[in-house]
């Protein structure tokens, strides 16, 4: 049975987390602000995740880490412990790479990357909103409208100009060709080499995670060869468990995982109303969230609010 919040008027006794074979903890590892391309601030995030029933939620923000303060003043406010991540965007021979960072020192080579993404993602978005506006009503200005504060800005928050101007009902809808990787209108942006990522990652004290790994719903995936190299750089992870994944796909995640004695994570990738992606809708296992936590060298913790 689905466990409610732990609300003020809870009328379950407070378990402490030992307390497993009555009251698992509920772990999401990967969500999403409206300081990237979520539509809830970092502090509604962390109070939705409460509200959800979840023990530990972390913010994984693309390209930044703008949201960690709010979210960890958050989680003492509503008493459950928040974990800060990032979710950093890798390219591989032209595939789209996420990686997952818990609790890197944020700070150093990782981070001068990740500011020049997002300068990188700002050009980018002008030169969509450039070719797109041949065809449909847009202005970049409506673009940073749907932003939240120093958000860095992605296809999404074109998506949804291209909604507010009523071009198309919703995010899914602009993703399937205005906005689609191989559509007339598409931009590339500056990013990383995942191999490096991992290097600079684990250089920073972080635990990398590699996000939905076969999710080829999305488009191109590498093959296991490239996660191979990754593995041999220090990745430490995989996510297994994620909506965008077939039964196979986490199957083979799981597999490989296990080959490679690397964790394996569950977890929702909310973006808030932007998807229909839930909180808690895939969970981590405890013993793999105790084990990554264990792994993080950086002086940066988990934010306990519970
Ligand atoms: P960008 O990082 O700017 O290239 O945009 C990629 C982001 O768009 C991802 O992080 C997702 O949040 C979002 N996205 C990708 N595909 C879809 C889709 N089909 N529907 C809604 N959002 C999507
Ligand atoms: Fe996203
Ligand atoms: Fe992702
Ligand atoms: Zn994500």
């Amino acid at each position: 049975a689905r466990r409610t919040g732990r609300g003020a008027c809870s009328p379950m006794p407070a378990l402490t987390g030992s307390n497993t074979n009555l009251s698992p903890m509920r772990i999401d590892l990967h969500t999403h602000s409206n300081r990237s391309d979520g539509t809830t601030s970092p502090a509604d995030v962390v109070a939705q995740a409460s509200e959800a029933g979840l023990d530990v939620v972390a913010l994984t923000d693309h390209d930044t880490t703008r949201g960690w303060d709010d979210a960890a003043d958050a989680a003492r406010r509503v008493g459950i412990d928040v974990v800060r991540g990032i979710e950093i965007s890798c390219r591989h021979r032209g595939i789209s790479i996420h990686l997952l960072a818990y609790l890197p020192a944020p700070e150093g080579e990782l981070f001068d990357e990740m500011e020049r993404a997002r300068e990188s993602r700002v050009t980018r978005a002008e030169r969509m909103v450039e070719r797109l506006g041949r065809d449909v009503p847009i202005t970049y200005e409506q673009v940073l409208a749907q932003a939240g504060p120093d958000a860095t800005i992605g296809r999404p928050h074109i998506a949804d100009a291209l909604v507010a101007n009523g071009v198309v009902p919703d995010r899914s809808t602009a993703f399937e060709h205005l906005l689609s990787n191989s559509g007339p209108y598409h931009v590339g942006h500056y990013a990383i080499d995942p191999v490096r990522a991992v290097t600079l990652v684990r250089a920073a004290g972080g635990v990398p995670v590699m996000a939905h790994p076969f999710a080829d719903v999305r488009g191109r995936v590498v093959g296991d060869a490239v996660i191979e190299e990754m593995i041999d750089a220090g990745l430490l992870g995989l996510e297994a468990h994620h909506r965008d994944h077939t039964p196979e796909q986490v199957r083979h995640a799981r597999d490989l995982a296990r080959t490679h004695d690397l964790l394996v994570t569950g977890s929702s990738d909310y973006h808030g109303d932007g998807k229909p992606n839930r909180l808690g809708e895939n969970t981590t296992e405890p013993d793999q969230y105790e084990r990554l936590v264990a792994l993080a060298t950086s002086d940066v913790g988990v934010v306990r609010g519970r």
